[in-house]
């Protein structure tokens, strides 16, 4: 090969296909998985040899050569450059997308794989005269200098986190000769073991599905269908630590709000070591730190949000997908993927087993059990002999109440602090009120670039657009006739002031992404609901999973309604996972819990499945209801989204798509639509989309292919931004 040798190179562009490169001028062909720099266009970009081959579609004279190779081995293997291909061809995106996807930031950059981190050091020892008569000259130079001296040796990423504003004087700070900087190899620290502490002895259901994980070490999926704290967790920990025990790694991924303290210090303490951890919050040098743990195998668990289904595993052993129903494994924009579906293909690729768990299992998930193409593990009980919480409507019609607080849930709220427990009031809306109305005409703020309404944030004095992202300053008068505005509905700030009314000798907490958005909020916030400090926590989604609150007795819905009334199809399974899930964090230890729900439709046939049958009655229904209707499981769908700033442009452009899927003339695929979306103008572009269904994934996937061939050169392309969705979870 080597003498013709032509590599296929994945570039970080929008355009479909690896591009064909002529190895570099006297060395070594590089090997696949190798990054490379090369001329692209009139720039140098970083590329990743994905193939060698000795042949192009392009003559010879026209390749341009490789200019440099950056790394002496490969960085990623044959199998993650496998999943890289099958994802690319499986979403039908581009590849060098994925493999940006895939690579943390400083290997995307050229940096070496090897990393090293620039530290910073003081030349000399300050005494406080001389400091004092430099803050006088350079007051900023001062106390760069006042901090090294507090912490010695400091690595740029902590110094910028201290001082954001440092580099301003870097400069003078260097010229001076007040300070060295240098770059030294970020010595992976010793993998330090520690005891590892012993788990509680598991019960028999959590035996017998330990025992069936343990049966099998090559390519299975199991769903560990176990109710909220039915000891899930102890049993992936415990084939984990033998799995360590072999020397092979498990891969661990949770949803990106499941990724707490408390959650990393368990695993630490049962493991005897620590996870390599890989979320958005790191640095890039950390998380580069982490991804090397995990290639070169020194950590034996590698713990992460979605994208770490991608992260390269020297010896892997295992695939856990947490809470394998949630939503934050699709990735909603870019490259649209699903990290659960992924890590399944991913393990099938590497031939070891991959578990799913979860208290409210989604319905794929479910439909594979009935097909007998997942393994069926399940765990009824809660562990420790903690009672499952007792469940009651209220009839908001009968009990209406002042701010969005009924009576009883009023009362209950008082009954179960008074006998020391803990209340935990959940509404999925942030902020003070949904809606801005004038008391004399009634007018609407409304946000100028959406569809939508703008959100009252009464602390900030601001009006806010959840969909945009565009803030007002509140204002007391209507903007159309002057008069006095009234905030209308509920949001979890208004239910925070009137608890905090309510019960001032109580302290209330909120937490939702208002609440925490500050470095170290949110872990404060856990940790007093954790010990009990607040009595009371009112929250979003966020506070609804995974969570384990030892004193939470009493959960309160304000308002579940909108959920019943969800035009999308999934909407009755997301509602019962939701209610299941923060229904679950009542009662987990000795004392029983209690769930009131507030409706005003206490009729509505959703209750009696849910309070009678339980969130899997409620699948049951829905996945006939869904067979019957022909939608996912039972048949594969993909959503095209186009956007423009004019309203006829993404409806020309999805009608060519549609025509086009049309002459591509597969039987078995539907085309439904174009239509407009749900909520048509977003941001100022107006949007629509082009579903496509069929029963075939083959046949989907084929129209899918020669869109992605053709819809490129449509002239009608160049006035819109479009989008492939495969398998989208909301179809707006
Ligand atoms: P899940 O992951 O299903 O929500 P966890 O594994 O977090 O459940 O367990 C819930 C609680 O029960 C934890 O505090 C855990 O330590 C405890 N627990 C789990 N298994 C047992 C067991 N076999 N005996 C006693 N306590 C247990
Ligand atoms: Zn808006």
């Amino acid at each position: 090969v080597s003498r013709r040798a032509v590599l296929k190179v994945a570039i970080n562009a929008p355009l479909p296909g690896a591009f064909d490169y002529l190895p570099p001028p006297h060395a070594d062909v590089p090997l696949p998985g190798t990054r490379v720099r090369v001329p692209f266009g009139r720039r140098r970009e970083i590329g990743l040899v994905l193939e060698v081959t000795d042949g192009s579609d392009l003559p010879r004279s026209k390749l341009k050569r490789v200019a440099s190779v950056l790394d002496q081995q490969p960085i990623l293997g044959e199998d993650e450059l496998w999943l890289i291909g099958f994802t690319s061809d499986y979403y039908h995106h581009p590849v060098g997308e994925v493999v940006a996807a895939a690579l943390p930031a400083l290997l995307r950059q050229g940096r070496p794989f090897e990393a090293t981190v620039e530290f910073i050091d003081l030349t000399a020892a300050w005494d406080a005269d001389s400091l004092h008569a430099l803050a006088r000259r350079a007051p900023r130079q001062a106390e760069v200098i006042s901090h090294l001296q507090s912490t010695g040796s400091c690595t740029k990423d902590a110094l910028d986190l201290a001082f954001p504003n440092w580099r301003r004087v870097r400069k003078p700070l260097l010229d001076n000769g007040h300070i060295r900087i240098e770059e030294r190899l970020a010595e992976p620290a010793p993998n330090e073991r520690r005891e590892a502490a012993d788990g509680p002895t598991l019960n028999r259901e959590q035996q017998a599905a330990l025992e069936q994980l343990r049966a099998n070490d090559g390519f299975c999926t199991y769903l560990l269908d176990g109710v909220t704290g039915s000891g899930k967790t102890e049993v992936y920990l415990q084939v984990m630590r033998d799995l360590d025990a072999a020397g092979k790694q498990t891969l661990i991924l949770v949803p990106e709000i499941g990724l707490t303290p408390q959650f990393v210090e368990r695993l630490e303490q049962r493991l005897g070591s620590r996870p390599a951890l890989l979320h958005s919050g790191l640095t890039d040098s950390e998380r580069l730190h982490a991804w090397r743990r995990a290639a070169e195998g020194s950590a034996s668990v590698v713990l992460g949000t979605r994208s770490a289904v991608f992260t390269p595993l020297k010896n892997p052993g295992l695939i856990v997908v947490d809470e394998e129903h949630d939503m934050s494994f699709k990735q909603q924009e870019g490259l649209r993927y699903s990290a659960r579906d992924l890590a399944v293909a991913r393990a099938k690729r590497l031939q070891i087993p991959v578990v799913l768990g979860s208290a409210t299992p989604s319905l794929d998930s479910l439909q594979h059990i009935a097909a007998d193409s997942y393994k069926h593990l399940t765990l009824s009980q809660r562990a420790g002999g903690a009672m499952p919480p007792h469940l009651r409507l209220i009839d908001t019609n009968r009990h209406p109440g002042a701010e969005g607080l009924s009576p009883p849930l009023v009362s209950a709220i008082d009954a179960h602090i008074e006998r020391g427990g803990q209340a935990l009031i959940f509404l999925n809306r942030r902020g003070f009120a949904p809606t801005l109305i004038c008391g004399a005409c009634s007018h609407i703020a409304d946000c100028q670039r959406c569809d939508s309404r703008l959100t009252v944030h009464l602390r900030d004095r601001t009006l806010v657009c959840h969909h945009c992202g565009g803030i007002q300053p509140l204002n007391d008068t209507c903007a159309a006739c002057g008069a006095q505005t009234v905030p209308l509905g509920e949001g979890t700030e208004r239910i925070e002031e009137a608890l905090a009314r309510r019960f001032p000798q109580h302290r209330v907490t909120r937490i939702d992404s208002d609440s925490t958005r500050l470095k170290g909020t949110m872990d404060r916030a856990l940790s007093m609901a954790v010990s009990g400090e607040a009595r009371i926590l009112v929250g979003t989604q966020m506070l609804s999973k995974g969570h384990h609150f030892p004193q939470l007795t009493l959960v309160g819905v304000v308002n579940a309604d909108q959920g019943l009334f969800s035009t999308d199809f999934r909407g009755g399974e997301r509602l019962a996972q939701s209610l299941t899930q923060v229904a679950g964090r009542a009662g987990r230890e000795r004392q029983q819990g209690e769930v009131l729900i507030q409706t005003a439709f206490p009729q509505h046939a959703f209750w009696g499945e849910w309070l009678n049958g339980g969130y899997h009655q409620v699948a049951r229904f829905g996945l006939a209801e869904r067979e019957a209707a022909g939608w996912p499981p039972y048949s594969r769908l993909a959503l095209i989204r186009a956007s423009g700033h004019q309203r006829d442009d993404p409806m020309r452009f999805l009608n060519r798509a549609a025509e086009l899927a049309r002459e591509a003339r597969a039987a078995d695929v539907r085309i439904l639509g174009p239509v407009s979306a749900p909520m048509e103008r977003r941001a100022g572009r107006y949007r629509g989309q082009l579903l496509l269904q069929s029963v075939r994934r083959g046949a989907l996937h084929a129209v899918l292919q020669q869109l992605r061939n053709t819809l490129h050169a449509e002239p009608a392309a160049r006035r819109v931004r479009w989008s492939m969705d495969v398998d989208p979870l909301e179809l707006f």
